[in-house]
């Protein structure tokens, strides 16, 4: 026995949140539309998970960032599901899908026919054992990819206070994560494998295997594409180490001590450090969850391959967030991201070019990051290659920023500490991709150079 839906969403995070609420925009009758979920709440904005839920002080909790609360768009809590007739199963695992047959299998053994399939499964955050570390299923060793992780990295957070954690990784979630240890009154070490704290592109992310096994076996010096080049990282290394983080950098965790409750007191590192630890916070990248689908749809760069209507290569199965691998337009490639504003805008893309297909032009997406620590917030549009000029306040720390040109043209820029008009005018230069003639002139007009474009 099973139910029937015309659409049907498969994982109920970012995505699938703003989906909804665009699907109900577009006019989905009662019933007509189901969304599964193995987390046992609504979908909610995750990136507060790392930043407001960490918080000593009035730490936000659901429902305040139910999606699509980051877009300062309705709050969809249960309730607007019932009254909108969406169908929110909960607690939830799809187990198996059909996409030929269009039928799924939940983990109740319920079978579910749709006529299309919104695949909006996300990402799973990579454990250390997969690089061949064991002991990180201790009760202080924390990662931090959904609601639970979050509450179990608050407990934690709250038995350790003036204690020390050791947090492995500089990428978004050890930044920001640090940051949060801080203003708990906790003792930060970072420990980076690089030179530097550092933004991956997910397009190199498979990079990091090869890495972690360079660092295992070599001395090596990180090359990989960055998004903070040295100057950036450097002024925000300098002012977390004002705030009192030490940073270890050029190696890998390579084991763990315990206690008699099989909880971590230490970590050992390759470089022969051992650093006592209450806490172990591990951001160390992502995979997507794909495998429901491997063998059965065409799979590039780690996603789902999707058109420019977020269209897999089964013509009734759509992928849209940090499972999507799509062309963007701007620079002619294939690329994954993994980054909510383009959860939001690809699940509304796909809904869209679904519901009205005729009226659906082609996905023309801008990348767009952004992250938030301490007193710190910094957006960057466009794509990180080619030459950086920086430009701004570095010394006082309050305007600053870089640009890149690759071939002559502004392709990305980076601005710390921009008003909203700021951010909107370097979103709008970045994706007219401006023709760059004198870098040293670019340098001394800085900010100012996208006004004129
Ligand atoms: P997700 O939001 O991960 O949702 C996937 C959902 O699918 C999950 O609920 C998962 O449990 C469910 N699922 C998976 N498999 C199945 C299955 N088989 N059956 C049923 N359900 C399934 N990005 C930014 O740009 N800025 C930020 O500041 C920022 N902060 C972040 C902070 C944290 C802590 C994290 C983890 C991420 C952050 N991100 C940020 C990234 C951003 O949140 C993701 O890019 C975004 O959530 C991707 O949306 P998604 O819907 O594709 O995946
Ligand atoms: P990232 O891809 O941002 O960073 C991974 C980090 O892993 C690298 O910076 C690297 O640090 C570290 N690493 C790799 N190999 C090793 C190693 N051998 N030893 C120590 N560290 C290593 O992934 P995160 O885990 O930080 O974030 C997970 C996901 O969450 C990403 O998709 C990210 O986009 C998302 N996220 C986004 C946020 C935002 O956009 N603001 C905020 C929080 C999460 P090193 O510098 O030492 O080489």
């Amino acid at each position: 026995m099973g139910r029937a839906f015309v659409y049907v969403i498969v994982g109920g995070g970012v995505a699938a949140g703003y989906a909804a609420l665009e699907f109900t925009r577009k006019g989905v009758s009662d019933g007509e539309l189901c969304i599964i979920s193995d987390e046992p709440v609504a979908p909610y904005e995750r990136p507060a998970l790392s930043k407001g839920f960490l918080l000593p002080e009035d730490p936000t909790r659901l429902p305040s960032f139910h999606t699509c609360v980051g877009a300062n768009d309705e709050i969809l809590t249960p309730k607007w599901y019932k009254e909108h007739g969406i169908e929110l199963v909960l607690g939830t695992r799809v187990k198996s899908v059909d996409a030929r047959r269009l039928t799924l299998v939940t983990s109740t053994g319920e079978t579910i026919t749709y006529n299309f399939l919104i695949i909006a499964t996300g990402a799973r955050a990579l454990k250390l054992e997969e690089f061949g570390v064991e002991g990180s299923d201790a009760e202080n060793v924390c990662y931090l990819r959904d609601l639970s992780d979050a509450d179990r990295l608050a407990t934690v957070i709250q038995s350790s206070s003036n204690g020390n954690a050791v947090v492995i990784g500089g990428g978004y979630i050890g930044m920001e994560c640090a940051a949060s240890l801080v203003i708990n009154k906790i003792n930060v070490t970072m420990v980076l494998a690089g030179a530097h704290c550092s933004k991956y592109s997910p397009l190199l992310l498979e990079n990091l295997v090869s890495v972690w096994l360079c660092l295992t076996f070599f001395s090596f010096s990180m090359t990989v594409a960055r998004l903070f080049t040295p100057k950036i990282a450097t002024f925000y290394e300098d002012y977390y180490m004002g705030k009192g983080v030490k940073f270890i950098k050029g190696t890998v965790l390579t084991s763990f001590e315990f206690d008699s409750d099989k909880k971590v007191t230490a970590v050992n590192l390759k470089d022969g450090n051992q650093l006592p630890a209450d806490l172990v916070v591990v951001g160390i990248g992502i995979r997507p969850n794909i495998s429901l689908f491997e063998g059965q749809l065409t799979i590039e760069k780690g996603g789902i391959k999707v058109n420019s209507q977020m269209q897999s290569s089964e013509s009734s199965v759509y992928a849209i967030g940090d499972v999507a691998t799509f062309p963007v337009k701007l620079y002619g490639e294939m690329r994954r991201l993994e980054h909510v504003d383009f959860a939001r805008k690809s699940a509304r893309h796909a809904v869209s070019a679904i519901m009205e297909p005729e009226k659906t032009g082609e996905f023309d997406y801008l990348p767009c990051f952004y992250s938030r620590f301490f007193a710190f917030s910094w957006q960057f549009y466009g794509d990180h290659v080619g030459e950086v000029v920086h430009f701004g306040e570095y010394e006082d720390g309050e305007v600053f920023g870089a640009y890149w040109v690759k071939e002559g043209h502004l392709v990305g820029c980076f601005l710390e500490g921009g008003t909203k008009e700021q951010y909107e005018t370097i979103s709008k230069a970045t994706q007219l991709k401006p023709a760059v003639t004198d870098m040293e002139e670019l340098e001394r007009e800085g900010l100012g150079f996208t006004q004129t474009v």
